[in-house]
């Protein structure tokens, strides 16, 4: 008997009848019916066509930050989601990512895998900093990852800890900090490609921006990126 993940309540071991016809989500044999119905997937609602996020009756598309950031960058760059960042899944990263947790990292690999190979594209993951890994011990994009293909062109730059910590009341200067440094070996691999950037949460786009931002520099053909929240 296997139990739920989130609250170890025990699954039943058969498939219903429901699971097989349906398209269910590959979570729902990690999760109870309870703990799965929490999370909201946004690929039956209409979504922001920049960044992914769930679109309200009274929001335009794309949504009123994608149209700043369309003033702010030169390159396309798209998003999509799988799943809405509300409570559920906000605890689902506190867990998996502060709590280190990485079992957690089974609740929706499969399905991340199957989004991120759909189309044939190179897949880039957000790399973690080296203290983030010292002290969590994994990387949390990667663990979503497993047998995925990936080619990790980005490290984080050695540079930014000591330039945030200066300028930490500026959240604009912030903003405008590369944080990420292409990794010299693989920037060939980029040339002429067509990129995924992976990511965990979509917050504010900056970072997986600024990711897009050197893989349009090392040459790839379009860049776009898929998170599991939004
Ligand atoms: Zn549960
Ligand atoms: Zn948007």
């Amino acid at each position: 008997m296997t139990n739920c993940l989130l609250c170890q309540s025990s699954l039943r071991n058969t498939t219903s009848f429901d699971e097989i016809m349906s398209l269910a989500p590959t979570q729902a044999r990690q999760l109870c019916e309870e703990c799965a119905a929490k999370f909201f997937r946004l690929d039956s609602v209409a979504t922001c066509d920049q960044c992914g996020r769930r679109l309200k009756a009274e929001m335009s598309n794309p949504c009123y930050d994608c149209e700043r950031w369309q003033q702010q960058i030169s390159f396309d760059f798209q998003n999509r989601a799988l799943y809405e960042y509300n409570s559920a899944m906000k605890d689902y990263m506190k867990r998996y990512k502060f709590l280190g947790d990485y079992q957690l990292r089974f609740i929706f690999a499969k399905e991340v895998k199957k989004a991120v190979t759909r189309q044939k594209r190179l897949l880039v993951p957000i790399p973690v900093n080296a203290g983030t890994m010292a002290t969590r011990g994994f990387n949390q994009v990667t663990g979503l990852l497993k047998g995925c293909s990936l080619v990790e062109a980005l490290k984080t730059s050695q540079t930014v800890k000591d330039k945030r910590q200066s300028e930490k009341d500026r959240a604009d200067r912030l903003r405008l900090i590369q944080p990420f440094e292409l990794v010299e070996p693989q920037i060939e691999r980029i040339s002429g490609k067509n990129v995924t950037i992976i990511d965990d949460v979509y917050t504010t786009g900056t970072t997986i921006r600024h990711a897009a931002s050197l893989l349009y520099q090392a040459g790839a053909a379009s860049v776009i990126g898929i998170t599991l929240a939004r």
